[in-house]
């Protein structure tokens, strides 16, 4: 049996970016990274644990882990950290924030006016911090949410 006649995903241009930042290319993290470019939008890691789980060849959820870590550090997704319980990765290069609605839960894209990392000022106490990240998470209602907006919604 030769492992490599199966047909994989296309999946030229995550091999090559793989490689840009110094990862090597492994099937799971092509996997995962497909995965999020092709279902979009924000996503729990065991919500692509439970998607990538329901195929025939499964990956534990430590491995999703493994490789969402390595996708994100590498900046080939993005990790978003909306409170506790809360962190969300999406397929996306593009620095950006979030809105994440306190009634529905739905998180929005919110663009970032820089675009790239930090794009904050940060006022810390003293010298020698190294700040190389900044993400907003805005709070309140969508508006689908708010009563203003959507006259007779229930906000729960
Ligand atoms: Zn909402
Ligand atoms: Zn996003």
């Amino acid at each position: 049996m030769d492992a490599t006649s199966g047909k994989q995903l296309s999946s030229d241009n995550i091999e090559s970016r793989l490689r840009v930042v110094g990862l090597r290319v492994t099937g799971p993290r092509i996997r995962v990274f497909n995965l999020l470019k092709q279902i979009g939008g924000h996503h729990s890691a065991d919500d692509l644990s439970l998607r990538l789980n329901a195929g025939k060849d499964g990956m534990s959820r430590a491995s999703v882990f493994n490789v969402l870590n390595d996708l994100s550090s590498a900046g080939l997704i993005m990790l978003s950290d909306a409170g506790p319980g809360r962190a969300f990765y999406e397929a996306s290069d593009t620095w950006h924030h979030h809105f994440v609605c306190r009634n529905c839960h739905e998180i929005f894209d919110v663009p970032c006016a820089i675009g790239r990392k930090p794009c904050l000022e940060a006022d810390l106490p003293g010298p020698g911090f190294a700040v190389d990240e900044a993400q907003v998470i805005f709070r309140g209602l969508c508006p689908a949410c708010n009563p203003e907006i959507a006259p007779g919604v229930v906000v729960a």
